[in-house]
């Protein structure tokens, strides 16, 4: 049986079953507590230390415990239901396609939609009558809606993937949903980056040709970058090697504060987007850049939501 996905939300059996996240669990609450979907007993971990960074609390199964069969916290359940909410939307064009043993996740589907938003945005901007320009909004604004979908199961897949602790569940995944990219499979490892995987993700990134999902924690919150030509907003990770003079530093960008106003130190997040490599010397460090710049809101979650 699969050993289920960390959890960040748990009901209290003393408490009248009332839900709680794990930021709000005291040391008296850990011995009440049951999975959120199912009647599982559940164990809270503390936030530890992992490469110079803070890892979470979060909770997991009770050792010997089993969730329910159809419990949401259950690798195939969870997968299930995020294809289900994908295709609540009314686009002909599904990211995740149903075969008769799993799933197809379709990243050309996102990297067209991509295109398209960038070509809408472009024809607004260059629309110079009035009636034209508001025909160009508009449908700029429905390419947006439909890219958000796009980008919201993208990084809903990431997510699932970020909370797997087994590496039975790592497979099961893998298997279940095959990663298609121009006709050709893709390796789940070319798509999503755990932090101890950023350097692969540094030395191939000049050769991807799609977007792909990391894990990253926050270390500083967004803060305005101020340049001659365009200020920014940037919001950064960091990570230390073996070697300690170089560090791997995630960051996220975009001209739109209100991306990343919700996210702060600590908080680990799934990020899904373009990657853009280089590197930079400080004092006696380098550091190795990875960097995003988003423009929508879905290609940037928190894990624990
Ligand atoms: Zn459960």
């Amino acid at each position: 049986m699969s050993s289920g996905l960390k959890m960040f939300f748990a009901r209290h059996t003393a408490k009248n079953n009332q839900l709680l996240s794990v930021a709000t669990l005291g040391p008296g609450d850990r011995d009440f507590l049951v999975c959120q979907f199912c009647k599982a007993k559940v164990a809270f971990v503390n936030t530890y230390q992992r490469s110079g960074r803070t890892v979470a609390a979060y909770l997991r199964l009770w050792p010997g415990v089993e969730h329910s069969i159809n419990c949401k916290n259950v690798l195939k359940d969870s997968v299930k239901q995020l294809v289900a909410d994908s295709r609540n939307t009314e686009q002909a064009n599904d990211i995740f396609h149903a075969q008769s043993d799993g799933f197809i996740f379709r990243m050309n589907v996102l990297v067209d939609a991509e295109h398209e938003m960038r070509r809408a945005e472009k024809n607004l901007e260059e629309a110079k009558d009035p009636a034209d320009k508001e025909r160009k909004r508009t449908l700029y604004q429905s390419t947006q809606k439909r890219i958000s979908d796009y980008f919201n199961s993208a990084a809903g897949i990431a997510k699932i993937r970020a909370r797997i602790e087994d590496s039975t569940d790592k497979k099961a995944l893998s298997e279940m949903v095959k990663i298609e990219f121009n006709k050709q499979h893709i390796q789940w490892n070319d798509f999503f980056y755990e932090e101890q995987r950023y350097p692969a993700l540094f030395k191939k990134a000049a050769q991807l040709k799609h977007p792909v999902a990391i894990l990253l924690t926050v270390k500083t919150a967004a803060k305005l970058i101020p340049t001659a030509k365009k200020p920014f907003f940037s919001l950064k990770g960091e990570v230390a090697e073996e070697k300690q003079t170089e560090r791997f530093a995630p960051a996220i960008n975009t001209l739109a504060e209100e991306l990343l106003s919700n996210f702060s130190p600590e908080d680990e997040l799934i990020v899904v987007g373009r990657v853009q490599v280089s590197t930079k010397e400080w004092q006696s460090l380098l550091y190795k850049n990875l960097t995003f710049w988003i423009a929508h809101k879905k290609q940037v979650t928190k894990i624990s939501e």
